[in-house]
């Protein structure tokens, strides 16, 4: 399966805002939304992470633009910034979905 993302173009960016829908960042493309400070390119994010002693450390972002429907860095293992900004489901939330749906198909097959 493949996990759903947000539209970007080809430039990683998206068009508008994908939270308030501000701008038209083909022609002005940044990093975060000016209207409501969404990110609207997903990055690798810094991450706070803790060793087990239970002490804190960042580990840091390794900087590279990823996949618009990528929760985690395929690089590193930091979180992206969609998914930290809540832009994207968890992948357990939305493979649960699709496999209710997919039963629902065989249960209409079986005529249940
Ligand atoms: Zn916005
Ligand atoms: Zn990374």
């Amino acid at each position: 399966m493949k996990y759903s993302g947000i539209k970007v173009n080809i430039y990683g960016h998206t068009s508008v805002c994908p939270m308030c829908g501000e701008g038209d960042f083909d022609i002005s493309p940044r990093d975060y939304c000016p209207s409501c400070g969404s990110p609207v390119i997903n990055k690798c994010a810094d991450e706070n992470k803790y060793l087990e002693n239970g002490w804190a450390y960042t580990h840091p972002s390794c900087n590279s633009i990823l996949d618009s429907n990528a929760r985690y860095c395929p690089f590193c293992g930091n979180h992206s910034i969609f998914f930290w900004y809540e832009m994207l489901d968890h992948w357990k939330v939305e493979k649960n979905s699709i496999s209710y749906s997919e039963l629902d198909v065989l249960r209409k097959e079986l005529g249940r």
